[in-house]
């Protein structure tokens, strides 16, 4: 039986998938800390990734799943040992030949699932490129997608955090428990800024990230559980599901994905 996992398909199981919709996963090895290890993005994305791909087709989706990049961009991360990363130009070039080789294969439609903060605005900066070289109308449809930032705040997540936190700790703690260092757990501190503006809407700036969670991982991470890990990968792989089943359902017309 094929499952739509690239990696575990024959050619034969490929030849008659005829998938509709590819998922690529965008992950990143880097520190998170003293409880998590390195893997630790590119663990979680991989297996929302992995987890939706199966849903959607259980549910008549042709949904396949590229194999998920363990590097990602890293460039605020260089105070710290061993962050891997491409440059900017790099990641983007690599997601345009991805998808040009997608569309020499016949995909119109691609999902590009972002496993890693850091990655989000050279994915964008990709999509613009990738329209940009095309006529209107040509080339496949490609939209990023990732975990919705709201299942990782309270009442399910207890201490939020945007690196190496509690969620992050579940998630890891139902995905990899062999991983986590529980004897380590703890509360992570986070930097001061010395310009208070700079924390407000609408501003952004590069966070130098051992300025930001000396640590490498930021705040509390003492009520992670793993049952909290499997409600968030879960509640990640069905939101993605629904996305790919719709993808793999709808027509594909020049207007896509308007009517
Ligand atoms: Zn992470």
């Amino acid at each position: 039986m094929s499952n739509g996992i690239l990696m575990e398909m024959t050619i034969e199981q490929v030849r008659q998938f005829r998938p509709e919709v590819v998922v690529l996963g965008s992950g990143s090895v880097e520190p998170h800390g003293p409880v998590l290890p390195y893997g630790t993005d590119y663990w979680q994305c991989d297996a929302v990734v992995r987890r939706g791909v199966l849903l959607a087709n259980q549910q008549n989706a042709r949904a396949l799943m590229y194999p998920t990049l363990p590097v990602g961009n890293n460039v605020n991360f260089k105070a710290f040992p061993f962050a891997c990363r491409l440059r900017v130009q790099t990641l983007m070039q690599m997601l345009l030949d991805i998808f040009s080789a997608l569309e020499a294969d016949g995909i119109r439609k691609i999902v590009v699932y972002c496993g890693h903060g850091g990655n989000t605005d050279a994915i964008r900066a990709t999509l613009r490129a990738h329209v940009d070289a095309r006529p209107p109308g040509q080339g496949a449809f490609v939209c990023m997608a990732s975990c919705p930032p709201e299942l990782a705040r309270p009442p399910l997540v207890e201490h939020p955090s945007d690196h190496g936190g509690e969620s992050e700790v579940s998630r890891m703690l139902h995905l990899r428990e062999d991983l986590v260092r529980k004897d380590r757990f703890g509360v992570f501190p986070f930097g001061k800024l010395s310009v208070e503006a700079l924390s407000a809407g609408g501003v952004y700036f590069v966070r130098p990230w051992d300025r930001h969670v000396p640590a490498s991982a930021g705040g509390d991470v003492r009520k992670a559980t793993p049952e909290k890990g499997r409600r968030l990968i879960e509640g990640a792989a069905e939101h993605l599901a629904d996305l790919l089943i719709q993808l793999s359902q709808a027509e594909w017309t020049d207007a896509f994905p308007y009517e």
